[in-house]
């Protein structure tokens, strides 16, 4: 994950100052074909690039509305993929148009056109290692992550169709999200300690003895012998 951090300190979400408990993550997309961070994250800090409409969202109502999530995953200016923190995880957010903005951390895809499978992976990728940090940060699970679409089945979230309308066109659902947050979150098994065989020539209780075997086995080329001695 390339996480980065730009505060939309403008923005009248951040300015109402009201903080939450997350108990749950909510995955939104755009619904806007623009995979570009910038439209929605700004002032450039050199590697977003500039908005040249100076219509992101570090406004009080970006585009006339009151909206504002804890994050961003899209291209830099170089095409490269990031997350952005907007802001703090535990702000209240307005993401989801229903209760969910008192317990959620929300966060949106860029879409692009859809049909783009490689930067589709991309950015799934970067979302679920988004979540994996989330859950251990704040002790949740897979199961605390739901869409914005589930969240509305829920009744917790306004009426829209993110992410379902794009994840199922490159083979994903939230239930494969959830499985590959859930291997993120498991502990990594323990190396298993390198098993060595040796080879013992001999065992001597004076040592003279041992060291004349010693030479004769390195003038035999084995020049990696040596001794060990043991009670
Ligand atoms: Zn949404």
């Amino acid at each position: 994950m390339n996480l980065r951090k730009l505060i939309l300190t403008n923005n009248a979400c951040y300015k109402a100052g009201r903080t939450i408990t997350p108990k749950g993550i909510m995955v939104h997309s755009t619904g806007a074909n623009n995979p570009y961070l910038k439209r929605y994250v700004g002032p450039d800090d050199g590697l977003l690039g500039k908005n040249q409409y100076n219509n992101h969202w570090n406004q009080d109502k970006p585009d006339g509305r009151q909206v504002c999530v804890h994050g961003f995953i899209g291209k830099l200016a170089d095409g490269s993929i990031a997350t952005y923190q907007t802001l703090p995880w535990n702000h209240r957010g307005w993401h989801a148009g229903g209760a969910a903005n008192d317990t959620h951390i929300g966060f949106e895809i860029c879409e692009d056109g859809l049909t783009d499978t490689s930067y589709f992976n991309a950015v799934y990728k970067e979302a679920v290692e988004l979540c994996v940090y989330l859950c251990k940060q704040y002790g949740l699970t897979e199961k605390d992550i739901l869409c914005h679409s589930e969240g509305h089945k829920l009744g917790v979230a306004s009426n829209h169709g993110d992410v379902m309308h794009w994840f199922p066109k490159h083979g994903k659902s939230m239930d494969t999200f959830r499985a590959d947050v859930k291997s993120g979150l498991a502990p990594t098994a323990p190396a298993t300690p390198k098993k060595y065989y040796r080879v013992q020539l001999g065992a001597f209780s004076v040592k003279a003895n041992a060291d004349t075997m010693l030479k004769k086995v390195k003038a035999a080329g084995f020049t990696d012998a040596f001794i060990k001695y043991s009670d």
